[in-house]
């Protein structure tokens, strides 16, 4: 028989790997709710139409890379339904804003969400097919102030103390404006218009863009290519005074807090329903996928899947790049249990998973032998994962007073089973 294995691109994340996902999700957390952002769970799939309207249909996204599947009917009443596992989250996010009416409290809504996203994409180092993002969304109705470059600048500030608090020293902040919903088709159209005397010159896959996504080729990474780019017409330039304004007032926020960062004209992002500010955090540790996060501002995409205006601005983070930087910059902890009882002989067993019980309840961490092991391979089995070994033999068992051996030390001392916690906790520091 064929051995199953993990489809390509998917993974199994084992214990010496999950705790620091765990940490890193326990800060996120932590510094979201700081800054007033509340939890949302959205469903794992959705209806295809959500992301072919949100996300956009020329996008590549949408059409090489969604898991799309006609899920059956299951009575004559009910029809097929087209249904795609979520490649990102920002599209569920705000079709749930609009579904819930979060929009008629007046408040702005600070959302954020942490889960796995499916992309059929070329797999590769810090890249999957199925990956986890951390992200978080501000999104309202004008009156609540939803517009303001101040919200941007919040996003901005809050991202860089977060990977901050994560220890990802060495980050760098790409930013750049892609105006409004008008100003990106007149730039489109300077491209294209400036590309056609050069494009030749240019990689086949720019030839291509060229014709189906012009603003693709500023993504470009072929060496020979990027003087042609360097010099093509910035969207800088095609930008309206208020979004001129806009971006001005982000800088000027940034800038005042100390949160540093890098004008990127080059900064244009995958997903079609950016306006304004776009931004990526990338880190030189992570190789061709450089990417630790990318967001922006979505004014429009509210209209875009049939609700109400509602500006917004948000990002995802990667959280398998933030798992790979951190691994990098720091050795692995090992965390030791509090203890491990060693049984000597099967007549202890019972006592020893009582003992234990004792222990766990009280908030220790507790590894529990069988009484069927020899001294020496209790010993073995108890170095490589407690800082220390309860011995539980007969004389141990009938007295109530334990042998403990704290390996680091290696002291050993009598304890009575009443004050072994104590015992415990004291020797953890
Ligand atoms: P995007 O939704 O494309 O703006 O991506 C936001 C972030 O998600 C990126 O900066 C990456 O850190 C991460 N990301 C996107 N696609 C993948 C993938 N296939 N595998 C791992 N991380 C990804």
């Amino acid at each position: 028989m064929t051995t199953l294995k993990a489809i390509r691109g998917t993974r199994d994340l084992l214990p010496a790997e999950t705790g620091l996902w765990n940490r890193i999700e326990a800060t996120a957390r932590a510094v979201f709710a700081r800054y007033n952002f509340g939890e949302i769970r959205t469903p794992v799939f959705e209806d295809t139409a959500l992301f072919a309207r949100g996300v956009g249909e020329e996008t590549d996204i949408v059409s090489k890379e969604m898991y799309t599947w006609e899920d059956r009917a299951r009575a004559q009443s009910e029809k097929t339904q087209s249904l795609t596992l979520r490649p990102e989250n920002t599209a569920g996010v705000v079709r749930a804003y609009i579904e819930h009416k979060l929009g008629e409290s007046g408040q702005l809504q600070k959302l954020y969400y942490i889960g796995p996203q499916f992309r059929r994409e070329r797999p590769q180092r810090g890249r999957y097919r199925q990956f986890s993002q951390i992200g978080a969304e501000v999104i309202g109705p004008v009156s609540a102030g939803s517009e303001s470059p101040l919200r941007d600048a919040e996003v901005l500030e809050m991202l860089a103390t977060l990977l901050d608090e994560l220890g990802i020293s060495g980050w760098v902040l790409k930013l750049n404006s892609v105006g409004s919903a008008t100003d990106r088709p007149k730039y489109i159209e300077t491209l294209r218009a400036a590309l056609l005397s050069v494009v030749g010159q240019m990689c086949p896959d720019c030839q291509r863009r060229a014709e189906t996504n012009p603003l693709r080729v500023l993504d470009c990474k072929v060496p020979e290519d990027q003087p042609f780019i360097d010099a093509l017409p910035k969207i800088a330039d095609s930008l309206d005074q208020a979004s001129r304004d806009h971006f001005a007032q982000v800088c000027a926020a940034l800038d005042a807090a100390g949160v540093p960062y890098e004008r990127d004209h080059r900064l244009v992002r995958g997903l079609d329903y950016y306006t304004r500010t776009t931004f990526e955090f990338t880190h030189g540790g992570l190789g061709a996928q450089n990417a630790l996060l990318g967001g922006g501002r979505y004014d429009g995409l509210s209209e875009l899947i049939g609700g109400p205006k509602a500006p917004g601005i948000g990002f995802a983070m990667g959280e398998d790049r933030l798992v790979l930087t951190l691994q990098a910059l720091e050795s692995p902890k090992i965390t030791l249990l509090d203890a491990y009882i060693a049984p000597l002989g099967e007549a202890q067993n019972p006592v020893a998973l009582t003992l234990a019980r004792e222990l766990r309840r009280q908030g220790l961490s507790i590894e529990l032998g069988d009484g069927s092991f020899r001294l020496k391979k209790s010993f073995e089995a108890a170095d490589k994962v407690a800082r220390a070994i309860i011995l539980l033999g007969e004389d141990e068992a009938q007295s109530g007073i334990l042998t403990v051996k704290q390996f680091s030390s290696g002291v050993q001392t009598k304890v009575a089973r009443a004050d072994l916690a104590a015992h415990l906790t004291a020797s953890r520091s």
